[in-house]
């Protein structure tokens, strides 16, 4: 995913002007514990959280295991084996959306597959969960080794990961909607920022949406991206409370998190991030948000590993995920 440059120009705006008043509001807020009232945020341990964050770690760690996974590289594929097998074993219908692009450096030609798994497909309306499962080729940001190894743990695996885990609750989801998970490959195959073209995945699967080529009517659609930093905090998205229709979804979620007492869903919005819901929105017309923690030190980096990523983040966004299924297929 990407920020816009106009937020940087923001950003830089507010520094240079010495926004010292909205400093010191920072500054008090974090020094409160972040989630705003905390008084009825709880300090949970792994143990106490009913969504195996544990297992969902070791997912992640298997799927950096593989080594980088850009687009159509050796990794992909591995991954791509590694996880048609994990959902299908767990009774998911599994489907790989083939497509092919222009590489953006020589034009040759690129084999893409979204990996799109249904529970419960008899069900007409939906819900879609997504993640991308792809890494960017190089980690560009990286200050000493910006051609070096991207293994994109938060960035990439950790959204792959928690959907493994909640596989696991899916055939016992009762309720009128049906769940598709889809994991978007091209979200960044970006060997040049200004040039090449972000989220090639979402952008084909967006299209056959809107021309009635698959067998789904989606009522919301969620991407999650970057949820397992050890230092976890989930600001709203500003695309996602900015747009009507899919601002009470963030608010709800959010809403979720606060009944379960867990201070990293701060309900207040920070970042405009692109990422894998603006197709889903703007092509698909699915109302569609990002979860996504973009205070994230190793962005784009060779340090995105996963020691920088935690268990216990993945159970905290894994039990909201799944609390907000339960009450939300019925
Ligand atoms: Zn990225």
């Amino acid at each position: 995913m990407s920020k816009p440059n106009g937020q940087t120009i923001f950003l830089w705006a507010c520094i240079l002007g010495g926004a010292a008043l909205l400093g010191g509001l920072v500054l008090m807020y974090e020094n409160q514990g972040v989630a705003g009232n905390p008084s009825t945020a709880r300090r949970w341990t792994l143990e106490q959280i009913p969504f195996d964050g544990a297992r969902a770690y070791e997912y992640l760690r298997q799927i950096c295991d593989l080594g980088p996974r850009p687009s159509a590289s050796p990794g992909m594929l591995a991954q791509q084996e590694m996880l048609v097998e994990h959902f299908q074993k767990l009774g998911g219908k599994v489907n790989l959306q083939q497509f092919r692009i222009r590489h953006p450096r020589d034009g040759s030609e690129v084999r893409m597959a979204n990996l799109m798994v249904r529970w419960h497909p008899e069900r007409k309306e939906r819900i879609l969960l997504c993640a991308h499962y792809d890494t960017r080729p190089f980690p560009d940001r990286d200050p000493i080794n910006p051609r070096g190894t991207f293994l994109g743990a938060n960035d990439g695996a950790s959204g792959v990961a928690l959907l493994m885990e909640l596989a696991r609750q899916m055939p016992q989801l009762r309720g009128k909607l049906g769940v598709d998970f889809v994991l978007f490959d091209g979200e960044e195959f970006v060997f040049n920022d200004d040039t090449d073209i972000y989220f090639l995945g979402s952008e084909y699967f967006a299209r056959e949406y809107a021309a009635g080529r698959l067998d789904s009517r989606y009522r919301f659609g969620i991407v999650l991206d970057m949820i397992a930093d050890a230092d976890l905090q989930l600001f709203e998205e500003r695309n996602s409370v900015a747009w009507r229709e899919t601002r009470p979804l963030v608010k709800d979620i959010w809403s979720v998190a606060a009944r379960l007492a867990l201070r990293e869903f701060i309900p207040q919005p920070k970042h405009e991030v692109r990422d894998d819901h603006l197709p889903l929105r703007n092509t698909g017309k699915i109302p569609t948000i990002a979860i996504i923690d973009f205070d994230y030190p190793f962005w784009h980096t060779e340090a995105d590993t996963a020691d920088k990523c935690s268990a216990l983040s993945l159970a905290k966004v894994g039990w909201v995920m799944h609390e907000w299924l339960k009450k939300s297929v019925k």
